[in-house]
């Protein structure tokens, strides 16, 4: 099952539903940033959960999901675009935790913590929401930040489900969000539905975006959009050299007399940038202009 992005709503209730899977970007993220199990299943959930989010944006602007706590794992960080574009990477990849996978994720966590939702409204201004983890869960924590900090009906879960020797084989986020008007009493039906297991039944083989939908949130699927997942990364050398001077004239004068080079990897993508000497000093020159 390809990795897609679906919106799309259910009339009847006067809801909109998203449904999120990544299982593929989830597979390639653990090659790309060497994740042990419970950090890999920990990013499929973080990857799922920030494309849910990043749905419900107006305007095509991006939103960031940053989970911090105190145990091995640290956090995460998971940038994501409605249209499908996301990136992130994980504090600590090699946490793995043998077992149950839901209670290695949570023992990874810790015992405290934060999840904030970052949100780019389009026009250079941010919104920051945040709220304390409880559950040490993505799933059960980011319903509670809709609740409380974003005060809207949402139903919502997040399933990573092993198919044979994978432990990632599908990985998806379905979120239902009363609009305005709607029926509140259909969303806490498919609360109910989803906290009695509803999505992780409709994963158990392997089906299409819109059956699963059908399956997990009702009958009455209206679909709006369709797009794949994409795993991209903005980085650039130009990038590279900012990250660079954000050391200051006097940090760049050090890298010159000791390395001669800076070497920035791209948390997001592993791509290594060599900022060289004649780079180097074009910076240190205009930062010290400035
Ligand atoms: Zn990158």
């Amino acid at each position: 099952m390809k990795d897609r992005l679906v919106r799309g709503l259910l009339p009847g209730a006067g809801a909109r539903v998203v449904f999120a899977r990544v299982g593929d970007t989830a597979r390639m993220c653990r090659v790309l940033h060497g994740l042990y199990p419970t950090a890999a299943h920990l990013f499929a959930e973080g990857l799922a959960a920030g494309l849910l989010l990043a749905s419900l944006q107006k305007d095509r602007a991006r939103v960031n999901l940053q989970i911090q706590s105190d145990g091995p794992v640290g956090g995460l960080f998971v940038d994501a675009h409605p249209g499908g574009e996301v990136r992130g990477y994980v504090r600590g990849a090699s946490v793995h935790f043998p077992g149950d996978p839901r209670l290695g994720a949570r023992a990874a966590l810790g015992g405290a913590g934060t999840l904030s939702v970052i949100r780019d409204q389009g026009d250079g201004q941010f919104y920051r929401g945040s709220v304390e983890l409880e559950a040490m869960e993505i799933g059960a924590d980011l319903r509670r930040y809709f609740a409380e900090s974003e005060q809207v009906d949402t139903a919502l879960d997040l399933q990573v489900v092993r198919r044979g020797e994978e432990p990632l084989g599908d990985a998806c986020g379905l979120l239902v969000q009363k609009l305005p008007g709607g029926d509140p009493e259909a969303v806490q039906r498919v609360r109910e539905r989803l906290a009695g297991g509803a999505l992780a039944a409709a994963l158990a083989a392997p089906a299409p975006a819109h059956e699963v939908i059908r399956a997990a949130a009702g009958e009455g699927f209206d679909l709006l959009a369709d797009q794949e997942v994409a795993y991209v990364c903005g980085c650039s050398q130009e990038r590279a050299r900012s990250a660079v001077a954000v050391l200051g004239a006097e940090g760049v004068a050090e890298i010159l007399s000791s390395e001669g080079q800076a070497v920035v990897t791209c948390e997001f993508c592993r791509q290594r940038y060599v900022v060289g000497q004649r780079e180097l000093e074009e910076i240190r020159g205009r930062l010290g202009a400035g």
